[in-house]
């Protein structure tokens, strides 16, 4: 048995959190905010999405994104001010174009495996997190985007993802509800949604009735590791700074996991991509008939749905290069809010709290899993734009990890 401090209760901190428990493993998670969830894992886009695993390493997103540099209601933006971290970040970025092809797949299967895991813990603890298994839809605007798309599938069928062509007619069928006229999409039946903080929240509280600590309110200030155990320093509102002692320390930390390997000798370079979400109330039971069931992705605007319960609908997208700013913008909000005026000109958007997160995003867009350089230093972080997606399956590798890694985990 080993102790554990996981860094991070976010979706992949408690996750994490909950294998080491299941392997028989003393946990504590520490989280600077007063609940768990409450940063990116907060109001995400929703979707479990194997179908969205196509990495953005392709100059077609580098030419497009070069395209949207000027236009401020544009899905990509780009504050053009000298930062070392972005350029560096946007050159390893391009870097990894070369392995487009091998990273889709690999994101596939792990987004594939991941659902297990999800499933199962969500139903033998009992958590309601809204899911929908109903699919997700892809949706095309022109012929030309529809016909780069099939590229992808061709390599999100080669990772074993049922996925494939529909007619506009077809759209129609699956998502009743949907205005407008789209050249074609591709439909995933075995993709679903679901609420991730609802998730989040309601597993952390499972790990605390299998025994984990949870430290919440506790800035993790540094962590010191020694031949024969680490020791992490925390700093909470009334008690000050005091050390918890473990056998291993666990990074979940988001966006600021960068900061955290850079203290323990280890580089992961994760740069804050900002996007934001409004969730749409549908009070009435038209706005709920108005509103889509089926989970959508739409290519060209870069937006992502989902329903959740009978009485909200997400809606998230946009990528913002700007650091670690975490302010609402009308502008960026404005965009979400017209496009489900368009699309579902019916539902009422009387309603809507909108909302901003940053995607713990690495150059190769896969997360980073596994040992640091030192001994008793391991990682859970990085999962940028799927870590919904794919986190019950990095969480049990990383148990894996830390359990099989030598010397004192018996
Ligand atoms: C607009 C948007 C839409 C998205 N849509 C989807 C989607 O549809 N499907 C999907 O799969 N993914 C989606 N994602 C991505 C997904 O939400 C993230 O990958 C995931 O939430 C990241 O989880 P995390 O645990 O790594 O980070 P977080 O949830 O941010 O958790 C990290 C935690 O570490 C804590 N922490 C950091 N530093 C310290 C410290 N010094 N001391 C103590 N605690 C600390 C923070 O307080 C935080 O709670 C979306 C993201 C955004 C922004």
């Amino acid at each position: 048995m080993a102790r554990v401090v996981v860094i991070g209760a976010g979706v992949t901190g408690v996750t994490s959190a909950y294998a080491l428990l299941r392997r028989g493993h003393e946990v504590t998670v520490v989280d600077r905010h007063r609940y768990p969830a409450m940063e990116t894992s907060f109001a995400n886009g929703g979707q479990l999405s194997a179908s969205n695993a196509e990495v953005w390493n392709s100059w077609g997103t580098i030419l497009k994104g070069m395209k949207w540099l000027f236009r401020k209601d544009a899905p990509l933006l780009l504050n053009p001010s000298i930062n070392w971290h972005k350029y560096s970040w946007l050159s390893e970025f391009s870097a990894q174009i070369l392995h487009y092809r091998r990273n889709t797949i690999e994101t596939t299967r792990l987004a594939i495996s991941a659902r297990r895991y999800l499933f199962e813990i969500a139903e033998q603890e009992g958590i309601n997190l809204d899911l929908e298994r109903r699919g997700i839809l892809h949706i095309y605007h022109d012929e030309k985007s529809l016909k780069r798309a099939a590229v992808a599938n061709g390599l999100l069928n080669e990772g074993g993802l049922e996925r494939y062509a529909v007619s506009p007619q077809e759209i129609a069928s699956i998502e009743p509800t949907l205005h407008g006229r789209f050249a074609g999409g591709f439909y995933t039946p075995s993709d679903s949604t679901g609420d991730i903080r609802k998730f989040t929240q309601g597993l952390a509280a499972c790990c605390q009735r299998r025994g984990a600590a949870l430290v919440l309110g506790g800035e993790v200030e540094a962590i010191n590791v020694k031949p024969d155990s680490v020791s992490v320093w925390v700093r909470t509102e009334g008690d000050g700074r005091h050390a918890l002692r473990a056998d291993a320390v666990l990074v979940c930390a988001g966006v600021y996991s960068r900061r955290f390997a850079a203290m323990l000798g280890d580089r992961i370079n994760i740069y804050p991509v900002k996007g934001y979400s409004i969730t749409v109330g549908l009070p009435e039971a038209s706005d709920q008939r108005a509103a889509p069931q089926v989970s959508l992705l739409d290519e060209d605007a870069k937006i992502v749905t989902s329903r959740l319960g009978p009485d909200r609908f997400r809606v998230a997208g946009t990528a913002e290069f700007n650091g670690y700013n975490r302010d609402i913008r009308a502008d960026r909000i404005r965009p979400l809010v017209d496009w489900c005026k368009r699309l579902f000109p019916a539902m009422s958007t009387a309603a809507i709290v909108p909302w901003a997160g940053l995607r713990p995003m690495t150059p190769s867009m896969l997360p980073r899993v596994g040992r640091g350089r030192r001994r008793r230093v391991f990682y859970n972080t990085g999962h940028g734009h799927l870590g919904w997606t794919l986190s019950a399956a990095t969480a049990e590798i990383a148990a894996e990890h830390i359990e099989t890694s030598a010397g004192f985990a018996q």
